[in-house]
């Protein structure tokens, strides 16, 4: 994939920080939010959402066009570039003609090819910056998929908003951040500029430091945080917003880390325990190797005894000793047991190998 990086839309060196509100509600709700970001310097580009996608009908839409025209005099009284959703071709136009300077597709409509070849059919030829949101689901081939599409269809500044997944287990949060979803959708396109939306992940302002600060950690592009003057009395998404002065304190409050660093100690510490990584790693897949290669004469001996594959009773062991010695090491339980519901799935196949061979 052939895109550029951010700050090729965006001329300030660091996190971009998209900032506004969920919804435009009202003329004077969005001028008053943006004097505020303008006077902190807290807004790189301004949100709003004009048309909402609401999870159910009867709640708030959204004020339609109109609200194009107070994002249009944000632009002018504040000079801030502006940044509104689309989920049809109609938005799109209407977006256009009011010369909006970022879109993002929202995550709702990424879930739909079928919106998002609408969508990028009416971008044909436009030039303007396009962020993708992921897909309620997480399903890093559809997030891709919209990203494509409106490659194919000629837009050269992409982007990725990751806001966390609808899962039936929420935990804490509103949307799991499932962060290695993010990570794979940048390891497999390094020059995409990926932001982190830490309101639609935590659906708690409380929560928003911790989860931007996780965001810089892992060297996202910036963060999408919505901003209401009076939070509680919002019309969309209330829990989640935070005031101006909230925003500020939270961006104040980031510990921005480099990439990466030329102080010599540091180059000579990270080689030397890279390669002792790098040995230990080694060690594993040999280690691994030996394992299959148990697991195969096991299934040899089943398979001659006519004994099944699979025996429940000692996988429920098996992972119950794993778990004990993880436990006794200091170890997460989550991934030892991941990791082991893995290689026994591994042995199993390995086995039912063997029981095909020897049958044909
Ligand atoms: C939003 O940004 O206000 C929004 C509707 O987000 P999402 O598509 O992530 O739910
Ligand atoms: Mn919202």
């Amino acid at each position: 994939m052939n895109l550029i990086s951010p700050f090729q839309f965006h001329e300030q060196n660091g996190p971009i920080y998209i900032t506004g509100p969920c919804s435009a509600e009202t003329r004077e709700q969005v001028l008053a939010t943006a004097k505020a970001l303008k006077q902190q310097n807290t807004c790189s580009y301004f949100r709003a959402g004009i048309w909402k996608p609401r999870t159910r009908p009867n709640s708030f839409e959204g004020v339609g066009v109109e609200g194009l025209k107070w994002l249009q005099e944000v632009k002018s009284t504040y000079k801030i570039p502006v940044a509104c959703e689309v989920a049809m071709p109609s938005h799109v136009e209407a977006t256009l003609e009011h010369g909006i300077d970022l879109l993002w597709i929202g995550a709702r409509t990424t879930a739909s090819p079928f919106a998002m070849q609408e969508i990028a059919n009416a971008l044909k030829g436009e030039n303007i910056p396009v962020l993708v949101k992921n897909p309620i689901n997480a399903e890093l081939s559809l997030w891709l998929g919209g990203i494509e599409r409106l490659e194919k269809a000629g837009i050269n500044q992409i982007g990725a908003i990751h806001r966390g997944f609808s899962g039936i287990e929420h935990g804490i949060y509103r949307n799991l951040p499932m962060w290695h979803v993010p990570m794979e959708l940048k390891r497999l396109n390094p020059e995409l500029p990926v932001i982190c939306d830490p309101s639609h992940i935590t659906g708690q302002r409380d929560l928003i430091q911790k989860v931007s600060q996780y965001a810089m950690d892992l060297n996202f592009d910036g963060l999408m945080i919505e901003t209401h003057p009076t939070p509680e009395d919002a019309l969309s998404d209330a829990s989640q917003q935070v005031t101006p002065t909230n925003l500020k304190e939270i961006i104040n409050n980031l510990i921005i880390k480099n990439e990466s660093s030329h102080c010599k100690t540091y180059e000579h510490q990270l080689e030397f325990l890279r390669a002792k990584i790098d040995r230990i790693d080694d060690e594993l897949i040999e280690l691994l190797k030996s394992r299959s290669d148990v697991s195969k004469q096991i299934g040899v001996l089943k398979k001659d005894e006519n004994v099944t594959i699979f025996q429940q009773s000692r996988m429920d062991e098996l992972m119950k000793l794993r778990l004990e010695r993880a436990k006794s090491q200091g170890l997460s339980e989550e991934l030892i047991e991941k990791i082991f519901t893995h290689i026994h799935s591994d042995s199993v196949n390995i086995q039912a190998k063997v029981f095909e061979k020897e049958t044909k």
